[in-house]
């Protein structure tokens, strides 16, 4: 009331903002029908003929065909890779491989918005994180990339760094492109050439990235993307002449692909799931963790391995967090991914919806109590609200499962030393968060956590200098700063 009492017209204060909708047009993006397989510098047919439908996630409407590679596609794509690999790349000057990683770079920059809602209409998440996130940070580690790209002896003095080959590169679709440019930056940084296999559900940026490769100007044959399903992948990982593979996906498919591997002497790097604890601490600036809180579990529907998807909150502050989260979550606005105001935007594909479904209703089966905010899904496509889960067990699937959707678990500790048993109580170990206002305590945390990334008072934070990676199931190596270099890179030793 005291608002409306300082207004001078005496009109009522809205209690909250109505949004009108603010879509971002597509027209800037000009697909084709259909796509080969990009090989050698050019496109090819499948040997089997094989396509079938990208489709967008927002209302199911088909957007373009892409092939389906098979052994045979895959074989070509890994020789293109090898010659382009001895005739020329390898031997390149350094600072002559930077310059065409800076070119890649500025051209993403350039086509940034087109990126954005290319990758917003084939994968669902809002055009706003697209924008914001997944195309700058692309952008970011090529041009982080290109810079090291002729200081590799400085990066590891007296170990005389050296390419290792040809690279094959499986990527998931949570973040099609940003995962493409993690894995193809630092590999032709280091010199080596690339076989890349997109996810089956979002193939179209990395195709249109091969359009930036020609503008580029890159030498054929030194990317080659193949798209399919999950066997292009296996044909990938099993194909002799490949000298390493890394892949981002399911820790089901990498235990798969480190069987496959193993005994073969090819390099592997695997980053997989987790189920990463954020922890709130009663000393914590609550508001600033309950955005922390959003941001870890609603960013890209939830789509991300490292989401802050068990929320851990110190007893005392419990309910205090608990009714401001709620609060919060009534703000979100879920729908079109291409609408500006969007937070939460479409599920990726039927079949991802499908397991987040399953592990709810695990979730209200085993006893946990399941909040949704009142929010009206759109008829067409697929979606799932934003939802809290309270009384839960650790033993409960929801806890122990990547669910890898907009759902958190909610659990509490009293003491730090409880927080660290809890939050390590899992067979991942990719990510963390910690919320205090004590540095002591964050170092102290930070050192006990068995967990790759741990974010303190902020949540969900990226940057290509910073390297990323898990513990245990949630894979090894390391992915971006001077670590994501080393896969790449044979030494004398
Ligand atoms: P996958 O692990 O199956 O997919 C990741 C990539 O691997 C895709 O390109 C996929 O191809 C490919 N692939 C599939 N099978 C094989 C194989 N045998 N050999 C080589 N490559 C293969 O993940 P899903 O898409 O099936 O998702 C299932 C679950 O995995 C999700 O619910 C989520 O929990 C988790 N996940 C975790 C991710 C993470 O970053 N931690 C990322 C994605 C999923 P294609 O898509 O064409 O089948």
């Amino acid at each position: 009331m005291a608002e409306v009492e300082k207004r001078q017209d005496r009109s009522p204060v809205p209690s909250a903002f109505e949004y009108a909708t603010a879509p971002e047009s597509r027209d800037i993006v000009r697909l084709e029908d259909r796509y080969g397989l990009f090989v050698g510098g050019e496109w090819a047919e499948p040997a089997s003929g094989e396509y079938a439908p990208s489709v967008a996630p927002r209302d199911e409407e088909p957007l373009a065909e892409v092939a389906y590679a098979g052994a045979e596609d895959v074989d070509l794509a890994v020789h293109a890779a090898r010659d382009a690999f001895t005739n020329g790349w390898s031997d390149l000057a350094p600072s002559e491989r930077a310059k065409y990683l800076f070119r890649i770079a500025r051209i993403l920059q350039e086509r940034s918005r087109e990126f954005a809602v290319l990758e917003s209409l084939d994968g669902g998440k809002p055009i706003r994180e697209s924008r914001d996130v997944d195309l700058p940070l692309s952008a970011a580690h090529f041009f982080y990339y290109a810079g090291w790209a002729d200081k590799l002896e400085y990066a590891f003095p007296n170990r005389n760094p050296r390419p290792i080959g040809v690279a094959g590169q499986i990527i998931p679709w949570n973040f099609p492109l940003l995962m493409l440019s993690w894995k193809i930056a630092p590999a032709l940084a280091a010199g080596n050439t690339v076989v890349l296999k997109p996810a089956e559900t979002t193939p179209l940026t990395a195709l249109l990235f091969a359009d930036v490769l020609r503008q580029a100007e890159l030498p054929a044959g030194v990317v080659n993307i193949v798209t399919g399903d999950g066997r292009a992948g296996a044909e990938l990982v099993k194909h002799e002449d490949v000298d390493k593979i890394a892949f981002t996906g399911s820790t089901e498919v990498g235990k798969e692909i480190m069987r496959a591997v193993a005994g073969t002497g090819r390099k592997l790097t695997l980053e997989l799931g987790g189920k990463a604890a954020n922890i709130i601490f009663d000393d914590a600036p609550l508001d600033q963790a309950v955005e922390g809180i959003i941001n870890g579990i609603y960013f890209n529907q939830g789509h991300v391995c490292c989401a802050g998807s068990r929320l851990f909150v110190q007893e005392s502050v419990y309910e205090e967090v608990l009714a401001k989260l709620k609060r919060r979550m009534g703000t979100l606005r879920v729908g079109d991914p291409l609408d500006k105001n969007t937070d939460v935007g479409a599920i990726n594909s039927s079949a991802q919806l499908e397991r987040i479904q399953e592990l709810v209703a695990s979730g209200e089966e085993e006893g946990a109590e399941i909040y949704q905010p009142p929010c009206r899904l759109p008829e067409k496509g697929w979606w799932f609200p934003p939802t809290v889960f309270t009384n839960v067990a650790q033993s409960y699937r929801i806890a122990q499962e990547e669910i890898f959707g907009p759902v958190l678990s909610v659990l509490t500790f009293r003491t730090p030393d409880e927080a660290v048993e809890k939050a390590n109580n899992t067979p991942y170990g990719l990510s963390a968060g910690v919320w205090t206002e004590k540095g002591s305590r964050i170092l102290s945390m930070a050192q006990r956590l068995r967990a790759g990334v741990i974010w303190a008072n902020t949540y969900n934070r990226f940057d290509p200098t910073s390297p990323f990676g898990g513990y245990k199931e949630s894979g090894f190596g390391r992915e971006g700063g001077r670590h994501g270099l080393e896969p790449y890179l044979t030494f004398d030793e």
